[in-house]
């Protein structure tokens, strides 16, 4: 093959082959490391010099622009131009090695920065909806929220002048990720029986469900999950996690510790914040090249999760708009959601910021889920104690 044959055979594959390998340490990432131990092959790491089972480089650089083209078009095939000039933005291949290419050590990194051919420029992909909607690795969630917050809030699921090349609407962006929640495991079950709590301020009220249970609908306010009017039964895993959510001044509280009155089946996003708040759900590697299309997915549940926990000033009735998105995501697994068997969720837990290691549980319920009769009853008080 002669250097001309070597040259296009590069341009088509983005990449120029080279013989040269290296070991799990030196990748650094979990799915590579995967690849490397199904290897039996002991050769000598290029980047680390030891002695090791290894991956060829040109295995890496093919992955990464198999995720590349997954997301990305050339630039020149599909971005509009006006006056010779991108009508979007558009970024050469180094740039995407910068964002996307993670790999532990920095002489491994650009020796595959340096094996990329840089001669095309790149835009994200644009939605064909004769064809399956590719969505952005990263901008899912700021999307989703954008709409729902500065463009449309009631009529997500149309749009009488959406176009071609428009971004996908808030309602089909549910509807995928909603496909994708039990490939995360997301969904589990809680027993009946399991304890929650629940404060409430003060103590001068009746000690009763009524009072201790979800709002009343016409005094429900604004909440993450759900918006003023519609009353959700907010609750914790334990006494601390439940006490830490409310306690911004002194002041005395009644807690109520209620029992789940039947098995329940949960959004369970609980287990993915760290000691340090960050959020770390399933990693998709870039290089799981079956699995690219769970990356987006992946990132809007981070971000969603990174939503809830944000601290909104409740008081700046401007800033209301905030809380759209997450209620609609809220709602859409209350209302619309169903798991592949057929079986409606309950509620949603996610993580205590207050109380890392803490859980809270947001039941799909108002005051008529917390009081006989036991048919339509998800939850009743169990006991009852004041902290001052
Ligand atoms: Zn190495």
């Amino acid at each position: 093959m002669g250097m001309n044959d070597l040259y296009l055979d590069a341009q088509s594959q983005g990449y120029y082959e080279s013989d040269k390998n290296a070991c799990a340490c030196c990748a650094g990432d979990a799915f590579i490391t995967e690849l490397i131990e199904k290897n039996n092959e002991i050769k000598q790491c290029d980047f680390c010099k030891k002695r090791a089972k290894t991956i060829s480089v040109n295995c890496i650089l093919e992955r990464f622009m198999r995720f590349i083209c997954f997301f990305y078009d050339r630039a020149v095939e599909s971005c509009p131009v006006e006056h010779g000039e991108y009508l979007l933005p558009t970024k050469d291949v180094y740039e995407l090695a910068d964002d996307y290419l993670n790999v532990k050590k920095d002489n491994l990194f650009e020796f595959l920065k340096d094996q990329l051919v840089l001669d095309e420029v790149y835009c994200e992909k644009l939605n064909d909806y004769g064809n399956e909607i590719v969505y952005s690795p990263l901008w899912m969630w700021n999307e989703f929220s954008r709409q729902l917050k500065h463009e449309m809030r009631f009529f997500f699921w149309r749009n009488s002048d959406h176009t071609f090349h428009d971004e996908p609407l808030p309602y089909s962006i549910l509807f995928e990720i909603s496909k994708n929640v039990e490939f995360f495991n997301f969904v589990k079950k809680i027993p009946e029986g399991t304890s929650l709590f629940r404060a409430r301020s003060g103590n001068n009220f009746p000690h009763t469900p009524q009072a201790l249970g979800a709002a009343p609908d016409n005094i429900a306010p604004d909440n993450r999950m759900s918006p003023a009017g519609i009353s959700l039964f907010y609750s914790s895993s334990d006494f601390k996690t439940c006490l830490s959510e409310v306690r911004e001044s002194q002041s005395t509280f009644t807690v109520g510790e209620w029992v789940t009155c039947h098995d329940m089946l949960f959004l369970d996003l609980s287990q993915y914040l760290n000691q340090e708040n960050n959020y770390h759900l399933p990693n998709i590697s870039i290089f799981d090249s079956d699995n690219l299309d769970k990356i987006p997915i992946r990132n809007f549940f981070a971000d969603f999760l990174s939503d809830v926990n944000k601290k909104i000033d409740r008081e700046d009735l401007s800033k209301r708009y905030e809380y759209v998105p997450t209620q609609v995501v809220a709602e859409f697994f209350r209302h619309i959601y169903r798991t592949s068997s057929g079986e409606k969720l309950s509620g949603i837990i996610y993580p205590s910021c207050q109380n890392p290691g803490g859980k809270n549980f947001v039941i799909f319920c108002g005051q008529r889920g917390c009081l006989p009769p036991e048919r339509t009853q998800f939850v009743k008080l169990k006991t009852i104690q004041t902290v001052d």
